[in-house]
């Protein structure tokens, strides 16, 4: 008998009927001879709401007291799922991060985990319990409440799994599996069967949002198999994501998302001296900044430009710092664009195959889409391109790179508050 973790999203414990769903879920495994530790986000769009509200009483809420609301979204559901499973004949008990023991470190609203205790845990399950455990939140060694970041249960889910060296960490959600793009926006796009960690890290972090980067980081570091499968089709084994040593064929491109999240800062004609851009990116980082697209125009008349991006949430912050560091970083003007989306198409398959980056210009130079700023990796190129421009540009690019389907992908969940 082995353990599985399987986690529940938002969506799929939105109301009491798909909280008796995921109940029947959670039986079909423990069923199978299982032994099941299940993590749940908050009810439905819980989190948003709690957020709004937050903003409705302050403008600038504090950030240790924005974890010990929202981490309460999640206690609500832990709850409520294991009332269910109980009213189904089985043994269960909810916990929270604190009573498991999911440590993180000090940081509030993006904390990393960085330890789980597993002997409460193997002690309820050797009890013969099924385990119900909040995700999104952990507590510090000093005991404070934090949370994982937007959309962190599935890393709670993937470090039990691997801290529990549980044999698979299932991610039931809304559509059934991972498809080349988010299927709202392409809803004829292929599913894949299965995808590797490395494709499937790129795709979370470039904004394919159907898994936290973090938990795809964890399950590549400690080999964990995760799958991702829909709550409404318990039957469908969904896209498996395993390690790249396992897989043969590639095609060249994976995946295409667009991260709408970022916004573009100019700051024009600094100093070209050494150490403008240590200065710069030196203090961004000091405040816990991270920036995500660079580019320094040619120099002339001892002056260049710098370009980058940083998260929304982040610009108030940025633009502070480059307020308060104007006697050191010397631009002639800041100039912020927020209608901006980093449109990404990742793929294994591109390593050692020129042409693909000039396939991807192309087709996007056919629908008329203007390219702001590009950046490379090895299995990734990304166009910062108009906002309005990002859903045209990833329907040209699934055409140009054979990623459209005969069938329409099944989408349960209503579309996401934005
Ligand atoms: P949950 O509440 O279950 O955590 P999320 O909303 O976080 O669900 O993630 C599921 C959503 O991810 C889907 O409804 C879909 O719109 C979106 N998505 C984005 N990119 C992809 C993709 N490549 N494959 C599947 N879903 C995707
Ligand atoms: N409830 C949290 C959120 O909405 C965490 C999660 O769902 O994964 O972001
Ligand atoms: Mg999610």
């Amino acid at each position: 008998m082995g353990i599985i973790v399987q986690k529940f999203g938002g969506t799929s414990v939105a109301d009491p009927q798909k909280i008796h769903n995921a109940a029947r879920a959670v039986i079909k495994e423990r069923e199978n001879g299982n032994d099941v530790v299940v993590v749940v986000s908050a009810m439905g769009h819980t989190t948003d709401y709690l957020i709004k509200l937050a903003k409705e009483v302050t403008s600038m809420p504090d950030s240790r007291e924005m974890d010990m609301l929202l981490s309460t979204g999640e206690q609500v559901s832990i709850a409520l799922l294991t009332m269910a499973i109980q009213a189904k004949g089985y043994k269960a008990i909810s916990m929270n991060g604190q009573q498991v023991g999911i440590i993180t470190e000090n940081i509030h609203s993006k904390a990393r985990i960085v330890d789980i205790k597993t002997d409460k845990l193997k002690k309820h399950l050797d009890d013969g319990n099924i385990i119900v455990v909040a995700g999104f939140q952990g507590v510090t060694p000093e005991g404070e409440i934090t949370t994982l970041g937007r959309g962190g249960s599935d890393t709670s889910a993937v470090a039990i799994a691997a801290a529990l060296e549980a044999e698979r960490c299932d991610i039931y959600t809304d559509v059934e599996g991972v498809y080349a793009t988010d299927p709202r926006i392409v809803p004829n796009v292929q599913r894949a069967d299965v995808i590797s960690y490395e494709e499937m890290l790129e795709l979370a972090r470039v904004g394919a949002n159907v898994l936290h980067p973090r938990s795809v980081e964890t399950a590549k570091q400690f080999n964990v198999p995760l799958r991702v499968r829909s709550s409404f089709k318990l039957d469908d084994c969904g896209t498996l994501i395993i390690g790249v040593e396992n897989m043969e064929i590639y095609k060249p491109v994976a995946g295409i998302a667009a991260d709408t999240s970022q916004v573009r800062i100019l700051l024009s004609n600094l100093p070209d001296i050494p150490g403008t851009a240590a200065e710069l990116f030196g203090a961004l980082a000091k405040n816990n900044i991270s920036v995500d697209m660079i580019i320094q125009s040619l120099a002339s008349n001892g002056k260049n430009s710098i370009a980058f991006t940083v998260d929304a949430d982040d610009l108030d912050s940025t633009l502070k710092i480059l307020e308060d560091e104007k006697s050191v970083i010397k631009a002639d003007e800041i100039l912020t664009d927020k209608d901006i989306a980093k449109v990404s198409i990742v793929g294994a398959g591109m390593v050692d195959r020129p042409g693909i980056a000039a396939d991807m210009f192309r087709a996007l130079a056919e629908k008329n889409i203007n390219i702001k700023m590009i950046s490379t990796s090895e299995i990734k190129i990304s166009c910062l391109v108009d906002k309005a421009d990002s859903k045209e540009a990833i329907k040209a690019l699934c055409k140009e790179f054979d990623l459209e389907s005969q069938e329409i992908a099944v989408v349960k969940g209503d579309l996401p508050n934005l």
